[in-house]
């Protein structure tokens, strides 16, 4: 019996991997230098060894198999898992526990490995910790990490096949623009040739690519290039899939503080949406797919395949359904969504008229400028 044992668990997963077993395979981030994020910021970057990794794994599978004594014929024993659950004393545990109920219950069928950049580790490592991990539950079926642009440029196709070999099936990364003077402003640490380079070999390798995209992060004044040089890069990667990932800069980051003191003038979310446009329309002969799955995202529902004629056509024409609506009513819409009041804009039409009335008299007070930074407030309470 696995009470009162514990694995590592990391910060942060990406939200498609909300079902998944997360299994930390490295603590913190390699880079820990962009100006947008303070997640790691005190947290010195490890990299377990394989044998502590696979004694978590069998922690995990110590716990799985008394879980499973909770299913009988397909149906679980909810109340009898919450019993159980109640009686581990120590919180560690009790999160441990209930992280491998929640994976068996939702199929315990895809695993994420943290944290931020597990690819700085070598093949041979990595590969032995996904054999063990694969051969410890055979059901798995999918198996995904994070890593950075450049740390990923640096292997080679042949590394991606060696971990695809041995289980690896999707590499999600933060590429968050593709404009080499964005990068440079963020301090990523990388440049699109590294994202391109990273995106062409993890292909070739046979693993699946997810990027992410992050308009308004270059600012009113790098707008345009944020859009663009994504487009470009999307067009020389054309990675499984694009991930939107609206920019919100929040207070603490030196981010913050560069808008804070006007180095740069924080985007509209017209502006934001207008460069997601512009991607979409400059993306050409990619089959990835746009994926917007985060709550940061003004419409949510402009997601599809970037290689379908009917998807763009239907993106678009959503993009420019809000676009063509009154500045007030981009407005309530903006605020609606922010305060959880409405999901797309079919959602606009469900408000009573004289409700409707007083939101545009609010929402019209303040200036573009504090609008922009109300906005940047709701959004940055999501991240
Ligand atoms: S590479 Fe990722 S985890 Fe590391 S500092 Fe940048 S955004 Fe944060």
């Amino acid at each position: 019996m696995a009470e009162e044992r514990t694995f590592h668990i990391g910060p942060i997963r990406p939200p498609s991997e909300a079902a998944s077993l997360l299994l930390q395979v490295t603590r913190g981030c390699t880079w820990n230098r962009c100006r947008f994020c303070n997640l790691y910021r005190d947290t010195h970057f490890k990299a377990y060894s394989a044998d502590e990794v696979k004694r978590d794994i069998d922690v995990i599978a110590a716990y799985a198999e008394e879980i499973r004594e909770f299913c009988h014929d397909s149906r679980w024993d909810l109340d009898g898992l919450n019993l159980r659950l109640g009686a581990l004393a120590d919180g560690n545990a009790r999160q441990c526990f209930y992280m491998v109920a929640q994976w068996l219950l939702n199929g315990g069928e895809n695993v994420f490995l943290q944290d931020g950049n597990t690819t700085a580790l070598s093949s041979g490592r990595l590969s032995d910790v996904l054999i063990y991990l694969k051969k410890t539950f055979p059901q798995i079926r999918r198996i995904t990490s994070y890593g950075r642009a450049e740390e990923l440029s640096r292997h080679d196709a042949e590394y991606y096949a060696e971990l695809k070999a041995a289980g690896l099936d999707r590499i999600h990364s933060g590429f968050e623009t593709g404009s080499d003077r964005v990068l440079e402003m963020i301090h990523k640490g990388t440049t699109a040739g590294h994202e391109i380079t990273a995106g062409k070999n993890i292909r070739a390798g046979g693993i699946e690519l997810s990027v992410y995209f992050m308009p308004g992060i270059g600012g009113r004044e790098l707008s345009r290039d944020n859009a663009e040089g994504t487009a470009r890069v999307l067009n020389e990667v054309d990675p499984d899939f694009l991930r939107i990932r609206t920019a919100a800069v929040k207070p603490g980051t030196e981010l913050y503080e560069d808008f804070r003191k006007g180095w740069s003038s924080l985007c509209s979310d017209d502006e934001k949406i207008r460069e997601i446009r512009r991607v979409i329309e400059l993306a050409k002969g990619v089959s990835t797919r746009l994926v917007s799955d985060h709550m940061v995202n003004l419409l949510q529902d402009v997601e599809g395949s970037l290689g379908s004629a009917a998807d763009r056509k239907r993106m678009l024409g959503r993009i420019d359904q809000y676009l063509e609506l009154e500045e007030v009513d981009r407005r309530v819409f903006q605020l609606l969504r922010r305060t959880l009041r409405a999901y797309d804009l079919d959602d606009l039409q469900q408000i009573p008229q004289e409700q409707m009335e007083q939101i545009r008299q609010a929402v019209s007070r303040d200036s573009d400028k504090r609008w922009n930074e109300k906005i940047n407030e709701y959004i940055s309470r999501y991240i």
